[in-house]
């Protein structure tokens, strides 16, 4: 999805609304059956290896392709509807965008005729959303599927998340969130009261690894997912980690972690594994930032095998 927005969000007095960027149709992942992914922008988290960093800031962000820019020679749309002289001519004769200048108004986003210019982030209300959603209904009866709440993090927007799940809900929608397991305990309990599956993910014990590849420590989370075990008994929680290489690759951090989750009392609870991958890396450069793990190797498809046996024993 890629709608142009400039707005800054709702009125106190309108109704909530929640800035998304994205909504992915037909996926077989995350959750039951076919289901529509919804991606909620903002997350307290900076993971070094985060396949969604536009999810990342709580604002739209304009995103540029210059390999979609057919040349300031032939056009200067862009240039000409920026306020702020924000965006330049870069040597090979495409567009640059001065991001120091860039208010991510998005006003480029709409002259540019090549779809070089996008901007992450749109303000949506429920009935917006629901709308969306249910344009699949069909295919969630005869599948067992609906919709799973992702991000970024959900629980940055907790209130939206709760009225779009309540109303969900009451329409008969299955419901699924995927969470960092990063917010507060309050927040995570209601929204889980109205949620049919819960994708929770811990990506290593150790508090100050924690902090050296997600940017914050991991206590709240290792909180968080004990008072779930506590207070949802029958929730089906899948617990998943990313297995990135030389940060939680070894088989001491993988097991540490399956131990962890054995002391949970009552938890249902199911473990995955994910291979680190390098799909997001391009999206690091449209946004203007750098990749952290440039150059990392996704790691053995033998390797993964091997600590995934390791979790059988
Ligand atoms: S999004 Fe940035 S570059 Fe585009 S018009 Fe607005 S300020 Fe200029
Ligand atoms: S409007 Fe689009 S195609 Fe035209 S110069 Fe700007 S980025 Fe390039």
């Amino acid at each position: 999805m890629s709608q142009t927005s400039r707005e800054n969000g709702p009125a106190q007095d309108e109704p909530v609304r929640g800035l998304i960027f994205n909504i992915q149709k037909f996926s077989l992942h995350d959750g039951s059956g076919i289901r529509t992914l919804v991606f909620l922008k903002g997350c307290p988290l900076t993971c070094q290896w985060c396949a969604n960093p536009e999810g990342q800031s709580y604002a739209p962000e304009l995103a540029c392709r210059p390999d979609k820019c057919i040349g300031t020679s032939e056009c200067d749309r862009c240039v000409k509807v920026c306020e702020v002289d924000a965006i330049r001519l870069g040597e090979d004769g495409r567009v640059e965008i001065s991001r120091e200048l860039c208010t991510d108004c998005g006003k480029c986003v709409d002259a540019c005729p090549s779809k070089a210019l996008e901007l992450f982030g749109t303000w949506m209300s429920v009935d917006e959303l629901i709308r969306v959603v249910e344009e699949d209904s069909s295919f969630y009866a005869r599948s067992g599927g609906g919709v799973t709440l992702s991000g970024g993090e959900p629980l940055a927007q907790t209130d939206f998340v709760l009225a779009f799940l309540e109303k969900a809900r009451a329409r008969g929608l299955d419901t699924t969130l995927e969470t960092s397991g990063l917010g507060k305990w309050e927040d995570l309990e209601q929204v889980c009261r109205l949620v049919n599956h819960v994708f929770f993910d811990i990506k290593i014990l150790d508090p100050a690894k924690h902090e050296e590849g997600a940017g914050v420590g991991n206590e709240r989370i290792l909180q968080n997912i004990s008072k779930l075990s506590e207070t949802f008994p029958d929730l089906p929680v899948t617990v998943r980690t990313p297995v990135v290489p030389g940060f939680n690759d070894a088989p001491e951090d993988i097991r540490a972690i399956a131990d962890f989750l054995d002391r949970l009392p009552g938890l249902r609870v199911e473990y995955e594994l994910l291979p680190y991958h390098r799909l997001g890396e391009s999206k690091y450069s449209q946004l203007g930032k750098t990749y952290p793990l440039e150059g990392l190797e996704p790691p053995p498809k033998e390797h993964i095998d091997d600590l995934r046996q390791l979790l059988d024993r």
